[in-house]
């Protein structure tokens, strides 16, 4: 029988009745003939709850409890999604990560997935069930612990299911109908697209639009899943939603195919560090070691010396920055005063047009400026630009490029 992967986000298994709706799908899906696995994420909120718990209970947990507690969610959406379908007289039963096994690394809170044995499952499958419906975000480490894959993980998951088990495409049933130029909650004229090549929905990924995990999107342009986002609340036809798909696979695209932020960013300064080497690496070893993301870097020139060093990171990690460095502050590092900006937000643009157009940047630094944003670090590379503005600022950036760059147009 072929495979298919469905996976259902948060909103999409919000309640018992859009379990339902989403459960008529599957059985839409398995009426022509699939063998299908399901992943649910837990509903909408219900990690969020979890995770403010876990905050409540110890500032600074350990991974491997915090993991045990947020990925219970996925537990509860497993089990009633399979009931759901056992109600609609479709043979479908649950799996919790361990069972299946999902083995990942013990990267707690971000644990990356190493392997699928298809076993058990298949062996399901050939008892004639016809869905398994997969707790998503979720997996085994080689310690035994519950591990979870990061924030939107079950995109991942249905991915790497999609991989493991060799599946004609991988959906993921989201609360928008597709992929669109930017978030289309904070712009009103973004636009949906039919395809985005895997390059540019990784950069918009990893760059805030959360619509897809970044990690999924890797997997998918590794193991050439066909990788598709669609709605969960329209009646859904095979050509529906935004496929992500090669380059080579789209006929024409705009310079700047889409513009992502993230508003929870901050910005940390290091004023007054010694400039020599060995610095950056004593500094951001550090942060490294206690578990911070560093995204943007900028270190001034120096003078008589002494340099400022900034960076940004998760707004969430900058409590365990601050503990990190002045760990080392007096005996491995001197600096005369940090300063934490917790209001600032990155947005970014995103095309690989901009591999062959010069130009883009310079474009994007005078609308911003015609806005009246200032801009306090930028970082480029080969297909995108980010800038990290503050956060009152932000829908005004996204809203000002996407215009500027006319997104609302097709190529
Ligand atoms: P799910 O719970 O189904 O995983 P998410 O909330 O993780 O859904 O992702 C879907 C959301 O991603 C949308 O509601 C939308 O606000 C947001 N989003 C951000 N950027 C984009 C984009 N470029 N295209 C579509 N959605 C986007
Ligand atoms: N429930 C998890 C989260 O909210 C995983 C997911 O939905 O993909 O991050
Ligand atoms: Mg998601």
């Amino acid at each position: 029988m072929p495979t298919l992967v469905m996976k259902f986000g948060g909103t999409s298994v919000a309640n018992l009745d859009r379990i339902r709706r989403a459960a008529k799908r599957v059985g839409v899906e398995v009426a022509k003939g699939y063998d299908v696995i399901v992943i649910v994420s837990a509903m909408s909120g219900k990690t969020n709850e979890l995770v403010g718990w876990v905050n409540e209970t110890s500032p600074l947990f350990d991974a491997r409890e915090y993991d045990a507690v947020v990925s219970s969610g996925e537990n509860v959406t497993a089990g009633l999604m399979a009931l759901t379908l056992q109600e609609m007289q479709i043979p479908a039963r649950s799996w919790q990560g361990w069972q299946v096994p999902l083995l990942t690394t013990s990267a707690h809170g971000q644990a990356r997935i190493e392997d699928i044995p298809t076993e058990n499952i298949n062996a399901k499958f050939g008892e004639g069930m016809k869905v398994a419906v997969v707790a998503g975000f979720q997996g085994l480490s080689p310690e035994g612990r519950i591990t979870t894959l990061g924030r939107g993980g079950s995109d991942t998951t249905a991915v790497a299911f999609a991989a493991a088990f060799d599946a004609e495409r991988c959906d993921i049933y989201t609360d928008v109908d597709g992929i669109y130029t930017t978030d289309p909650r904070i712009c009103q004229k973004a636009r949906k697209l039919d395809r985005i090549a895997f390059e540019e929905m990784l950069e918009l990924a990893s760059l805030g639009a959360k619509v897809l995990q970044t990690r999924s999107v890797e997997m998918a342009m590794r193991y050439k899943v066909k990788l598709r986002v669609l709605s969960s609340f329209e009646e859904q036809s095979d050509e529906a939603g935004t496929l992500v798909c090669d380059e080579d696979e789209i006929m024409e695209s705009n310079v700047v195919a889409g513009v992502a932020y993230s508003r929870d960013e901050a910005q940390m300064t290091l004023l007054s560090v010694a400039d020599r080497p060995g610095i950056a690496a004593l500094i951001f070893g550090k942060l490294s070691d206690a578990g911070v993301n560093v995204d943007m870097i900028v270190q001034d020139i120096s003078e008589d010396g002494r340099t400022n060093m900034t960076f940004s990171l998760p707004t969430d990690q900058v409590q365990r920055a601050d503990i990190a460095m002045k760990e080392i502050r007096g005996n491995e590092l001197n600096f005369d005063k940090l300063i934490v900006d917790s209001d600032v937000a990155k947005v970014s643009v995103v095309g690989i047009g901009m591999r062959s157009q010069s130009g883009v940047a310079a474009k994007m630094f005078k609308i911003l400026s015609d806005e009246g944003v200032n801009i306090k670090v930028i970082t480029t590379s080969e297909i995108k630009i980010s800038v990290l503005v503050d956060r009152k600022y932000m829908e005004l950036a996204v809203q000002a490029l996407h215009d500027a760059f006319e997104l609302e147009k097709a190529a």
